[in-house]
């Protein structure tokens, strides 16, 4: 059976089975999306917790097959499975930097944070391929030194970063070219406090799993607050994901929270929509 989920995305309520041709259609489909435009860059403002104003956003792929959204979270998986994400992953950089282009010639001092999977950097042939690609695009728009800083990468921490430790010396070098690290996602998966300690990043992003389970009890206030307190005597910059009222945003504000991100404020839009909302700001 089909419904339509909470962000408007097909979710599948199925049998292994239906669960495997889903995957195989979905495989299938996704080799070609490139090629027939089906992809678009969305982009998703953070605010300045205390104003409200935007100073930051993040892109987030959208994926149109058949009339229908497919969500990310469905889709990202099997492009991880497939090696798909590295041209895919290479679309999103170069659409993202085209989008800094524009802000720039619009006046808008705006950085973009982009996903990245850590699948797009597990062999050191593809590491490479990675560096290279910032260097050519970012020197095909000679803006090297300009436009580096205004541009962040939010990598999801997974066990497989945490295994593999020269994943460290491909993001030190992303930094040294002035580009930022953020970590996405932090605690849903496998870190451990001294991950983070020895990790190269600038920023800590917590999930919106996190905010959404604040008003649940006590205990997991007590959790939000270690998190930003850490990350905050770390020296991370903190993003916070997912305010959608106005009590979780109250509940960041006792912190020293750099950009807070969420329904509450704006839903992830097309570039234009974005860039209207900048003129009118
Ligand atoms: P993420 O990086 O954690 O991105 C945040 C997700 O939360 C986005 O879902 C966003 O639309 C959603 N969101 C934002 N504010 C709120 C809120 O207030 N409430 C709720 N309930 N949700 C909110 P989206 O766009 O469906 O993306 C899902 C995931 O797919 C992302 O999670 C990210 O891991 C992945 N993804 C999206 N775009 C890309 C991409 O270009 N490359 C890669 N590798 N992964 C991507
Ligand atoms: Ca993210
Ligand atoms: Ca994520
Ligand atoms: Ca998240």
């Amino acid at each position: 059976a089909k419904r339509q989920g909470r962000n408007g995305y097909c979710f599948f309520n199925q049998s292994l089975q239906q669960q495997a041709t889903r995957t195989a259609y979905l495989t299938q489909h996704l080799k070609n999306a490139i090629s027939n435009n089906e992809f678009e860059l969305y982009v998703q403002p953070m605010v300045s917790p205390l104003s409200g104003k935007i100073i930051k956003a993040e892109v987030l792929l959208r994926w149109r097959h058949d009339g229908q959204f497919i969500s990310p979270d469905e889709f990202i998986p099997i492009a991880e499975q497939t090696n798909l994400i590295v041209p895919i992953g290479e679309w999103v950089r170069s659409t993202a930097l085209n989008y800094a282009v524009e802000l720039h010639k619009l006046d808008f001092a705006v950085p973009l944070s982009i996903n990245v999977s850590p699948l797009e950097f597990w062999s050191s042939e593809l590491q490479q391929r990675f560096i290279d690609f910032f260097d050519a695009k970012l020197e095909d728009i000679n803006m090297l030194a300009q436009f580096s800083p205004l541009i962040t990468l939010e990598i999801t921490e997974s066990l497989m970063m945490k295994q593999q430790n020269d994943i460290h010396g491909l993001l030190k070098s992303l930094q040294d070219k002035g580009l930022k690290i953020a970590i996405d996602d932090f605690g849903t998966g496998y870190s451990s406090l001294a991950y983070l300690v020895n990790f190269p990043a600038d920023q800590i992003k917590i999930d919106k799993s996190f905010i959404q389970k604040l008003s649940d009890d006590d205990k997991h206030q007590a959790l939000v607050t270690a998190i930003i307190n850490l990350s905050l005597s770390l020296g991370l910059q903190v993003v916070v994901e997912g305010i959608e009222t106005r009590t979780e945003l109250d509940f960041i504000n006792q912190f020293d929270v750099m950009a807070a991100q969420g329904y509450y404020f704006y839903k992830p839009m097309a570039f234009t929509e974005f860039t209207e909302l900048l003129k009118k700001q």
